[in-house]
């Protein structure tokens, strides 16, 4: 089952985070029908953003992440809310590349190693936080890592991996996190990197072990401080109300004449795939309403 473990470990020093989201990948390619290229890319920055929201303290905090660059898959976007509830789609949600093998996908060409990596985080101040940093091998791994460093200002080690299998699945899902606190001594660091060496096939390492054992198996023996896990999932909080909008936007003219044409309007929501039908009604009713508004 997908949980989000972490700890505080040598006299709180560390901060160590295990995350598995395979079911959570696997939701996503269920409700998109992601290639295996897209899956990949998407299921790690669903990961990611599971992750970033399970440590917002507020519960009407949000963030987005938004993964820009040239490569086939176009943008990735993902939107998440406090307590690991996320939801994304991807551009080009059907594009593939020869795979790398061993369930893995070619993502440097997919994504690229030209754009960025924009996190938005809406922590209900006047201003939102946007940090933002150029992507440094396209993998989504070092990508994410340099964010943490660079534009939180974590230094951050991340082993991160999507596995999908032949059938398309995800077969496996997360990453380990480890982040040393300002003024962590050398000689726990050497320690640290020593550990986080171990963990580059963590997909496979999740196959058998679930986040918590991760923790305990290489970490427990230390000073150690486990918090609550969390359960990430993917959540779509689309409504009619808010997909109404986009007849808003369409324009008067634009949205008679596509009325004229189809009988009605079908709006789709990229992120869970849900279609909303708007009739020739529901579209006098939505611009009485705002022409009410304005
Ligand atoms: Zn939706």
């Amino acid at each position: 089952m997908d949980s989000i473990a972490k700890a505080l470990v040598f006299d709180g020093q560390v901060k160590v985070v295990a995350f598995k989201t395979t079911d959570l990948v696997n939701e996503a390619i269920d409700l998109h029908g992601l290639s295996p290229l897209a899956a990949e890319a998407l299921g790690k920055v669903l990961t990611m953003a599971a992750y970033m929201s399970g440590e917002l303290k507020g519960e009407k905090e949000k963030l987005s992440v938004h993964v820009q660059d040239k490569g086939v898959l176009g943008s990735i976007i993902v939107a998440a809310d406090s307590g690991a509830k996320v939801r994304g789609y991807v551009e080009h949600k059907d594009a593939t590349l020869p795979p790398l093998g061993n369930g893995k996908q070619d993502l440097f060409k997919g994504i690229g190693n030209e754009g960025f990596i924009t996190v938005i985080k809406d922590l209900g101040l006047k201003d939102p936080y946007v940090g933002k940093t150029e992507l440094v091998r396209g993998n989504l791994e070092e990508d994410f890592a340099w964010y943490f460093t660079r534009s939180e200002g974590s230094p951050t080690a991340l082993a991160l991996e999507v596995l999908i299998g032949e059938d398309g699945k995800c077969t496996s899902a997360g990453g380990v996190l480890v982040q040393p606190m300002p003024g962590c001594p050398d000689h726990i660091l050497v320690v640290v990197e020593d550990i986080v060496s171990g963990f580059a096939n963590i997909g496979e390492i999740l196959k058998s072990k679930e986040p918590s054992d991760i923790l305990k198996d290489y970490f427990g023996h230390f000073e150690i401080e486990y918090f609550p896990e969390t359960k990430p999932c993917y959540r779509c909080k689309c409504s009619r109300e808010q997909m109404s909008n986009a007849v808003i936007t369409l324009g008067r003219g634009d949205s008679v004449n596509l009325l004229m044409e189809r009988g009605e309007i079908e709006v789709l929501c990229h992120f869970c795939g849900k279609k909303y039908i708007f009739t020739k009604q529901d579209v006098i009713d939505i611009w009485r309403k705002y022409d009410h508004k304005v």
